[in-house]
């Protein structure tokens, strides 16, 4: 079981983007992305998740050996992918409750009802775990929300969807280190065997909360460099300054 990027190449407006990206993620691991600005890192995590601003142009995407590369985005979620997005979007009108509701409703068989007194129950014991107040269940999705509060909703939506393979674009951006490790302990409370994590980061900082097995380095659309956690602290320290001497 895993998720599965092979020679991924993608173009938004002509422009290549994503240059030839091979990456496993198997299921029970969770695997960072760091890189320098505009190397393509939330284009690789929106091409996953079927964004349509970008053309696939070659390459496969492969969930548990199945290509989803022609799904559309609500069928890739339904298949179990998950996008935490960089820059989360605003619904108006439509309360996190509901649209929460109606997200797991699109996800039951046919003919089936969601249980109401189940779901309200489930999603009042994760708010009490990222430590949401009550009052956002009835407020518009995200509006007016503050950077940090957005990434919460993000990850309570992850906890609400139990998605299989869980893609996270600089969730941690916006936190104080408070917020960070109610987040990462969202998001350690879902590990598991059957489920994979790409966590996409600028810091190491939420590495030293999500332990990562595998830490990539992408430039210019392409996985440059792979190894251990321990090559997070490498970044830190030294910076990317290894790409320049390479190219
Ligand atoms: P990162 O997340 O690593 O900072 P991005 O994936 O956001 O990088 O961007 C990679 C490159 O692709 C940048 O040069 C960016 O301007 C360009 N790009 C990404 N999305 C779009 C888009 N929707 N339209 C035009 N250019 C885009
Ligand atoms: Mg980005």
């Amino acid at each position: 079981m895993s998720l599965t990027i092979e020679n991924l190449q993608a173009s938004v407006d002509g422009t290549p983007i994503l240059k030839g990206l091979n990456l496993e993620i198997p299921a029970g691991e969770v695997h960072a992305i760091m890189g320098p600005n505009g190397s393509g890192k939330s284009t690789l995590s929106k091409v996953i998740a079927g964004h349509d601003d970008y053309d696939v142009t070659g390459g496969k995407v492969l969930l548990d050996g199945v290509d989803i590369a022609e799904l559309e985005v609500d069928e890739r979620s339904r298949a179990g992918i998950f996008l935490a997005f960089q820059y989360p979007a605003e619904v108006p009108g439509v309360s996190n409750a509901n649209f929460l509701r109606a997200a797991l409703q699109a996800r039951m068989p046919d003919g089936e009802e969601l249980d109401a007194v189940e779901f309200y129950q489930s999603m009042y014991a994760k708010m009490d775990e990222l430590e949401m107040d009550r009052k956002f269940t009835k407020r518009a999705v995200n509006e007016g929300f503050s950077g940090g509060e957005k990434k919460r909703n993000e990850i309570l939506q992850m906890m609400m969807l139990d998605p299989r393979y869980a893609l996270l674009d600089e969730t941690d951006s916006g936190l104080d280190i408070d917020a960070l490790k109610v987040v990462a302990k969202g998001v350690n409370s879902m590990r598991s065997p059957q489920r994979g994590f790409l966590v996409i980061t600028h810091y190491q900082r939420l590495l030293d909360y999500i332990k990562p097995d595998v830490v990539h380095v992408m430039s210019d659309g392409q996985i440059v460099k792979s190894g251990g956690a321990e090559l997070a602290l490498e970044l830190e320290k030294n910076g990317y300054d290894f790409l320049k001497q390479t190219a």
